[in-house]
């Protein structure tokens, strides 16, 4: 039967694929297809797996004190049956054989669909025996991460194209920003989770990845079962799965036409990005990890907006990078752009971006209580000194290499700025004393917090340039937690009191002489691009799979016609409605 399940779109265009149920916790087990002839092997390192893992529970049982005899030599009997059970073993065999995956892989693939069954189960005892499994299921991952294999593969899934397999949709309840990140360049054609609101960071790395996505999706994981047919309508933001061959037809159909419109779009590329009336806009892009620099390039980006630093520091167990390697991530960046500017911002964990693995459940309710609101960004930054010391140095060694700007996140308060400046002093005193090479660079601070938009005149005083970061400075101006779907519904970057700050800002900007940008996700919107041009933005920072669409609205944008009407667009109770019609009433 085919079910349409509702959540909430974060990249556009249609996937259509098998659903990979993936559990959160088991997000960065290897995901990759192994070839015809490795099959065998990857069967055989199966199977010593449960070797391993039998022999292992055979020798505990034998070490279970006297006292504790009865109930634990059930419980290890039990694993042990778990583990021989046809249904583990056999099944996941198949997933091997009959799908080319690799063995873990295959392994949680099969955890998934027995996990169902027990959880359906009237018996509560035989529910609860889940438990045993996934304890099971862990230990056979852990014997596999002690084997070697000859199979090439990376961490999260790879990228090579396997022909005649059925494209591969992820769907999981929750993936860390962290986690999403090593899908990039993965076998996955699109995503879908449960929880997530538009411009939570898992919906922006999605969204980087420019492949359909839904977050929000709440029951998505439950209802969708491993292997079902499922369509991804990114537009919509709607899951359909197991679809009639009507709809399946029909969005085929749309794919197509998708597609013809994007490689009429990249034909753009290497058009320069000038308005009608001759204004010339930069098209900046925002990245996650240097390897993305090359999509930058690609996509015909005049520098790096946005290098959010801090995907750098997580998922690292508490090791955080030191000077040396940040230094050589960024010197990465800088030369990957070859001369194009590049702005890295200092490092912005906290709130849906912790250090280390978590789900947004746990970081909710088990860290602080909103951490939205807490010790994050800059603000944590100052509070541990030597590590944003060594940030600061790093940043400033790769500015030997090109043009480089420091970003500093979440700015609002005077004390904090002179902070900032004493902590950029220091460090170059640092490497002036060590003699180590460096040139001057521009600090500027994100706008995303509406204190900083109505200080605007006075952070103009201290910083060379401002970025408007709109995901924030929406969720700050009106409340709305920008990662939670439950109320995802009035998180409105039309809202009047929104679009009045960032005005402001461009404005108070403008006024001083001082750059000004937009990176937050408003940046790469097209319904935006001539609202920001006539409110007065000359540069635009986004994925750099938005670049193409926002170019196109430039090419065709007279900005002096624009700038006319903004002051009755801004003075509208519906904004976004008087500015549909303002630009249905005359060509730009
Ligand atoms: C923003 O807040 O708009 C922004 C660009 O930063 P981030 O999305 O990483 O919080
Ligand atoms: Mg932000």
């Amino acid at each position: 039967m085919s079910i349409q399940v509702f959540g909430l779109p974060v990249s556009r265009g249609v996937a259509i694929g098998r659903a990979v149920l993936v559990a959160s916790s088991r997000v960065d087990v290897a995901h990759y297809f192994i070839d015809n002839d490795q099959i065998e092997a990857e069967v055989t390192r199966l199977r010593d797996a449960r070797n391993e893992v039998a022999a292992e529970l055979v020798a505990l049982k034998s070490e279970v004190p006297e006292e504790a005899h009865a109930e634990l030599v059930a419980l290890l009997d039990v694993h042990l049956m778990l583990l021989h059970d046809e249904m583990l073993a056999d099944a996941t065999k198949q997933w091997i054989v009959e799908r080319h995956y690799n063995a873990e892989w295959a392994m949680s693939a099969q955890l998934e669909v027995i996990a169902r069954q027990f959880d359906e189960m009237e018996d509560e005892y035989l529910r609860e025996r889940k438990a045993d499994l996934e304890q099971v299921v862990e230990r056979l991952l852990k014997a596999l991460a002690r084997q070697t294999t000859g199979n090439s593969h990376t961490n999260g899934a790879n990228a090579r194209d396997f022909a005649g397999e059925d494209p591969l949709i992820l769907v999981a309840s929750d993936i860390a920003p962290a986690d999403m990140l090593q899908f990039k360049r993965s076998v996955f054609t699109g995503f879908v989770t449960d929880v997530g609101g538009r411009t939570s960071h898992t919906a922006i790395v999605a969204r980087s990845m420019d492949i359909p996505a839904v977050v929000g999706a709440r029951e998505a994981s439950r209802i969708v079962r491993q292997d079902d047919w499922v369509i991804i309508d990114g537009d919509a933001g709607v899951v359909i799965v197991n679809p009639s061959p009507i709809v399946l037809e029909e969005y085929r159909f749309r794919q197509r036409q998708i597609e013809l419109e994007r490689a009429k779009l990249n034909r753009l590329r290497h058009t320069p990005s000038v308005t009608l009336d001759g204004q010339v806009i930069d098209l900046l892009a925002n990245i996650e990890m240097p390897s993305d620099a090359a999509a930058a390039i690609e996509a015909g980006a005049v520098g790096v907006g946005l290098f959010r630093s801090e995907f750098l520091f997580m998922n690292r167990n508490g090791q955080l990078p030191n000077e040396e390697e940040q230094f050589q991530a960024y010197r990465a960046v800088v030369q990957a752009m070859d001369g194009l500017p590049v702005t890295i911002r200092t490092v912005d964990v906290g709130a849906d971006k912790p250090l280390d693995r978590m789900s947004s459940h746990e970081l909710r309710h088990e860290h602080s209580l909103n951490p939205a609101l807490g010790l994050r960004a800059i603000r944590w930054s100052l509070a541990e000194p030597e590590m944003f010391g060594q940030q600061l140095r790093a940043i400033l060694r790769a500015s030997a290499y090109g043009k480089v700007r420091i970003l500093v996140p979440m700015v609002a308060h005077m004390s904090e700025v002179s902070q900032i400046m004493s902590a950029v002093e220091r460090a170059k005193e640092r490497l002036r004393a060590d003699a180590v090479p460096f040139t001057e660079v521009e600090v500027g601070a994100m706008i995303e917090i509406p204190a900083a938009a109505l200080m605007m005149p006075s952070l103009m005083r201290y910083f060379d340039f401002v970025s408007i970061g709109t995901n924030d400075l929406i969720q700050y101006t009106l409340a709305i937690d920008r990662a939670d779907e439950a109320v995802a519904h009035l998180y409105d970057p039309w809202h009047p009191a929104v679009l009045q700050l960032v005005e402001r800002t461009i404005a108070c900007a403008n006024d001083a002489g001082k750059a000004v940008s937009v990176c937050g996700e408003m940046a790469g919107d097209p319904a935006f691009t001539e609202l920001l041009l006539g409110m007065g933005l000359r540069s635009f920072s986004m994925h750099p799979a938005q670049v193409a669409a926002i170019k196109q609205r430039v090419l065709r944008a007279d900005v002096r016609a624009l700038r006319a009407q903004i002051a009755s667009v801004l003075a509208s109770d519906s904004p976004q409605e008087t500015c549909v019609a303002l630009l249905k009433s005359k060509p730009h």
